[in-house]
Parts: structure tokens; sequence; C-alpha cells
């Protein structure tokens, strides 16, 4: 698996789009819930683009399934107080090379120079009815607080077939539209970012029917072929470690947020 700390993810190049952050409760069909609210609404925003994106992925989900948006956009101190604490936690924990204690942190916790959250790139999501009743996707988002890893990654085995089931629609749809998925948070998606850059490889674009475990084995083997292509020019990327100055003043996150990324 290709970890954000790859050294591969952060020799991208990258520059800014230009790109506006939106609201994400303006995109028709598309929900947003508040569990991860901070005090500027930073969590309800993400670039326009991605936004057109995630419309044109909810046109491919099943009639009554919807997205529910746990979290888009995210500061840079929010991002860097994630890290620090996951950081923390597995040394409490015994992980002391500094090397893995990096690895490791990355599996659930961007490092800042690289984090799509701050670029405005990513969405946490997951499935709701019409009603906004989450879909049983094998484990929750964002599990890995709970210490429940096991159901954090796309591929994790032993899923429920309903959650392979609801996985599979969610992969769909997402790769439809170009997102690029973590392969160790289910529930992330990006595009436009360092991890996320398009084309997304054909190989990700797979009929709901099949196994999800090889389609994101082979997407981490061969990162250097596939998800993460040098390139010279073509489309705008966003460049995390310079977020637009109005979107990173004065936020802070309340005190009361759950404490691990
Ligand atoms: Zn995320």
């Amino acid at each position: 698996m290709i970890l954000l700390s790859d050294p591969r993810v952060l020799a991208l190049p990258v520059r800014d789009c230009g790109e506006p952050l939106t609201e994400i409760t303006a995109t028709p069909g598309v929900l947003l819930d508040p569990r991860e609210r901070d005090a500027a609404g930073a969590y309800g925003r993400a670039r326009t683009g991605v936004l057109n994106r995630l419309q044109q992925a909810a046109r491919a989900l099943p009639c009554g399934i919807r997205f529910l948006v746990i979290e888009g956009h995210r500061t840079a101190h929010e991002q860097q107080r994630r890290f620090d604490r996951y950081e923390d936690r597995l040394r409490s924990e015994g992980v002391t090379d500094r090397a893995e204690l990096r690895r490791r942190t990355s599996t659930f916790a961007s490092p800042i120079e690289v984090a799509p959250h701050c670029a405005g790139a990513a969405l946490d999501i997951t499935l709701a009815d019409t009603d906004g009743r989450e879909l049983a996707m094998g484990g929750a988002v964002n599990a890995h607080r709970s210490g429940d890893t096991a159901s954090c990654p796309l591929d994790a085995p032993g899923l429920p077939e309903d959650a392979r089931h609801h996985r599979a629609l969610l992969v769909r749809a997402m790769t439809s539209a170009g997102f690029v998925s973590y392969p160790s948070e289910w529930w992330h998606w990006s595009h436009g970012d360092r991890y996320g850059i398009p084309p997304v490889p054909e190989r990700l674009r797979r009929p709901v029917n099949q196994s999800l475990e090889p389609l994101t084995r082979r997407t981490a083997d061969h990162p250097g072929r596939s998800a993460f292509p040098r390139r010279a020019g073509g489309p705008a990327l966003h460049r995390p470690q310079e977020p637009r100055p109005a979107h990173r003043s004065g936020i802070r996150s309340p005190a009361s947020r759950p404490g691990v990324p």
C-alpha cells in the first residue's frame, strides 16, 4: 500500500489550480453530516471542481442511495494537530523508530505537506438512504479512532455481504467520476491532490460485483505507472502547502472534537 508519507507522493510537483472552496450543501442530492463540524465551517467545503465531480458520482448511485459527506476541507492547523496526536498515540504504544512512526501515522493521518483535505481536494464520505440513515459499510467512518483499524481498509477481509456490496457501490460511483481512494480508509476519496492525480487507472473502474481486493492491491503495487504519474503539464493541481488565505485565518478547532485523526 502506498501511503501519503511515501517519498514518491511528496516528489510529485503540484501547483494551485485556483478553484475556490464551495459549500458542500450546495451540491444537489448530497447530504452533509455535522459530526466533524468546526467553528469556521471548513469541514463543509471543498474545491468547486471536486464537488462537480461529486455531483457526477452521485448520478452513478442507485435510486434511493445518497452520499453523506463527513468532512471536506481541513485547515493546516487542524491537520497538524491530528497528525501530532496520532503520532503521540503510536509512540505511547511503543513505536519509537522515527521512520516507522511516520509511516504508521500516515496510515490514518496525512503529513501536512501532502494533506489532501488541506488542498480542499478530499472528501470523507459514506452512503445513506434518502432520510440520511447511514448504510452498513462494515465499519464506521474514522473507526480507527475507537481502535477498530481492521474494518478501515477498503478491501478489509471478512466484511458482511451487505457491507461489501455498499463499498462496491461507493467504489463504482466515485471512480466513475475520477476520484481515487486512500486504501487504508474506505471513506477517503480525493481528486487533484498529489494522491488523487488524474487520470484514474482504467483498472480502478471495476464492475460492482468484482472483488475489491485486487482493485486496491494492484493500484498500490504500481504507483509509478498508474496512480501517481509524473507530468510535465496537464490539469492544474492543488498545492496543500499553501492554503488559500481566505481559508486559513483564525480558524480553530473546538476543544471538544475527537482527539485522533
Ligand atoms: Zn479523509
